[in-house]
This record gives structure tokens, sequence and C-alpha cells, in this order.
């Protein structure tokens, strides 16, 4: 018999908020009655305002961050079509996979799980390409796998110093609505992410943001398309409909989620993200583990993938936690199975949980045999809490 809340601290799906819960425990709804679009329509703007843009095109397409990714390659390629991504993680990784089983010429940079998108290798890559051969390229904001999170605006400056041409894609699933994102100001052409992660509620949207330059190679793209395509979506949306049936009960918790980022402030939202990684950075720290990001300037506020001391199995520490302390973390992928366990510290979140993460880490990895000091971990993060709003006069101006 288990009893007092189970935790969830993986990097989605996240905690849900009880107030968004509630707004998603309507009843079924008419999707044709005249006044949907009274609940639809706000959505896109809201949703808009979370990517930073105000030229894009918002779609919820039903389904997750990998259907979005589908649909914005369907929707803008062309069969054969050359695109350059990189390789350092678990979904990079994915994303590659699925681009080439779309039948794309896809150009993989493989750069190490840690390091994040080699902003060099892309840039001397674009400069080799004179006569645009290359019509996208694609960067995965944060890999959730490592902890990783690259610099988008970065690979845009390369793009224009070199007078590259192509698209922008990309994967924001566990970074929209956490970390600093603008689709605008970095002229990202196709942003995608999903329902469960930043956004606090259940699976089971696939999120687009496009740019009018995206849209405009969606008229000509000929890539086989059918239940993603566009023309449809945009066709019905255009009065908050849509072009078979949509997930009104997520639709309900949408609405809350952004009314919630909308009143605590996105720069708020941000900031917190940041301010409670660091206090578990700092816990992870005092434990004398390290991360699999190669670089502080590479550190992730959304997950903290951290190794284990040689000799222990990861998998240990997931298991004593699940078990014996209710409590999920995210586990090692790939190559970092059994040597990596990870800290999901996105969403809905606060000190108190991050701490209540940090005492059940500590738990496990004691128990799974690491030699560290219990309280170690926990003192950390607690004195980063107690004084980071004095310590960052910054981050409470953006709170307030
Ligand atoms: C979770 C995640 C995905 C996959 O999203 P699904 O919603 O599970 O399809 C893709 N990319 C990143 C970076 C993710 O974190």
């Amino acid at each position: 018999m288990q009893t007092g809340q189970t935790h969830l601290f993986i990097p989605g799906p996240t905690n849900v908020p009880e107030a968004v819960r509630q707004a998603m425990n309507v009843p079924m709804q008419d999707m044709r009655a005249p006044d949907f679009g009274a609940l639809t329509l706000g959505l896109f703007e809201g949703m808009k305002s979370v990517l930073r843009s105000t030229t894009g095109t918002v779609m919820f397409f039903p389904g997750s961050g990998s259907g979005a990714w589908e649909a914005a390659i369907t929707n803008t390629l062309n069969p054969g079509d050359k695109v350059l991504m990189a390789r350092h993680g678990q979904f990079s990784g994915l994303w590659v996979e699925m681009a080439q089983r779309l039948g794309l010429d896809v150009e993989v940079i493989d750069v190490a799980w840690g390091a994040g998108v080699p902003v060099e290798a892309f840039s001397a890559r674009l400069g080799k390409d004179c006569h645009d051969e290359i019509k996208a390229v694609f960067v995965t904001h944060n890999e959730t796998a490592t902890g990783v999170a690259s610099d988008v605006a970065a690979i845009r400056r390369v793009l224009d110093e070199n007078f590259h041409d192509a698209l922008l894609f990309v994967d924001g699933v566990s970074s929209i609505g956490s970390l600093d994102f603008q689709m605008e100001a970095w002229e990202v052409d196709l942003v995608v992410t999903g329902s469960q992660k930043g956004l606090m509620l259940p699976a089971g949207l696939g999120i687009l943001g496009v740019s009018e330059k995206a849209l405009e190679a969606s008229k000509t793209a000929t890539m086989r398309r059918a239940y993603f395509e566009f023309s449809d979506m945009l066709k019905m949306n255009a009065d908050g409909y849509f072009p078979y049936t949509p997930p009104t009960q997520l639709f309900h918790g949408l609405r809350q989620s952004l009314d919630r980022i909308a009143t605590e402030g996105l720069d708020a939202v941000i900031a917190r993200h940041h301010r409670l990684a660091e206090g578990v950075r700092r816990g992870i720290a005092a434990w004398g583990l390290s991360l699999v990001a190669e670089d502080r300037s590479l550190y992730s506020d959304t997950v903290s993938a951290i190794r284990v001391p040689e000799g222990i199995d990861a998998r240990d520490v997931l298991r004593i936690a699940y078990e014996e302390f209710n409590t999920s973390f995210g586990s090692g992928l790939g190559p970092l199975v059994g040597k990596v366990f990870r800290i999901g510290h996105l969403g809905d979140l606060n000190e108190g949980m991050c701490l209540t993460a940090l005492s059940i880490a500590e738990m496990a990895l004691y128990r799974a045999g690491v030699p560290l000091q219990l309280g170690s971990g926990v003192g950390a993060a607690q004195a980063w809490y107690a004084n980071a709003a004095q310590a960052q006069p910054m981050l409470r101006i953006a709170a307030e």
C-alpha cells in the first residue's frame, strides 16, 4: 500500500497543475458548434506569445512532439532534399532517423553526447554550400538525453553570415515555455513542441510554429503527406475549427496553462527555471558527481543528466527511487543506459519540489553504493534557494 504522493521528476510528461487538471474535466462538446472558436482562437494567439512570434502561424496537431517533427518535414521539403543535422543525443538522433526514413538526404555531423550543436562546423559546411543545396538546417534546442541547451541564435547568425537561404528547423520540445526561445528574433522557420513538457499538460498535442517563409515553402513542397497537411489545417483553423476531431479537453487545459504562463510572466517563468536548475546543479556538485553537459554554457535549465561513479549502475538508483521512495527520475538513454540518470526540472515546479528530488536522489544514490554525505546535496541547494532571490535581484525584478 502506497501512501502520500508519488513524485515525478522526469523531463516529460511533467507535473500537471491542479488548476489545469480541473480545467480539463468538462463535458464533451460539439467541435462544430458555432461558438467552438471562442475556445480555440485565443489558443493560437497565446501560443504565439510563448514562441515570441507575431508573424508566425501556430498549428495544433493531435499527436506528440514526434508527430509535429513529421508535419514540419513533410509539409516544407521535397524527397531527396539535402538537410544538415547534428547528432549529439537520443532525440537529435531520432530526428535524423526520421528525416532519413522520410527520404531526405541527411548530412549528419556527429559530435559527443554532452556537446551542443556544432556552430563552427555548421558554419564551415554552409560556407562551402555555394549553390544553396542544403535546404534546411535542424537544431535540437534542448537535447533532453544529455541536458544540453544549444545556441539557436548562433545558428541563425551563421546562416546569415553565409548568406544562406536554408530553412531553420528547431526541436523545442523540452525548451518551449521553459527556456528563452525567440521565434521571430532568431528567424526560426519551423519550431516543434509537444503538450507534455513546459506546457504542463498531458501528452496529445503536437504543436508547430511556422514562419511565413515556411508557409510559402509548403505551397510547393512535394513530400507526401495527408493527415498532417498544413493547408487542410489552415483552412479550418481560420474560424477556429479542425479538419478532424481535435482533443478538446487538451484545449481547455492549454487555455489554463497559457493563462498561468501569462500571469507569472514568460520572463519570470524562464528565470524560475534557471533559479531552480541552478539549485539542483549545486546539489549534484556537492555530491561530487558531474553532468553529461560538457560545459557550463551548455547546461540545460530543464533537465540535468548526471553521471554516476564508475562501478555503480544508474539503473539501481532509478529502481531504488521508484520502488522504495515512490519517485521517478529519468533514465539514461542509448549509450548512457546504466551510466546516467536524469532529473527533470521543468514545468510546474518550485524550490520545495526540487529539494525533494535531491533528497530522494541522494538516498537512492547512497543506497546504490555511492559514497556521499547524506544531506550534502540538499544543503547546497538550500543555501542557494535561501539566498537566490537576494543574490539575483535581476531575476526578482523579472518575477514581479
Ligand atoms: C520529448 C522529446 C521529443 C519527443 O516528443 P514526443 O512528444 O515524445 O513525441 C523530441 N525531442 C525532444 C528534445 C524531447 O525532449
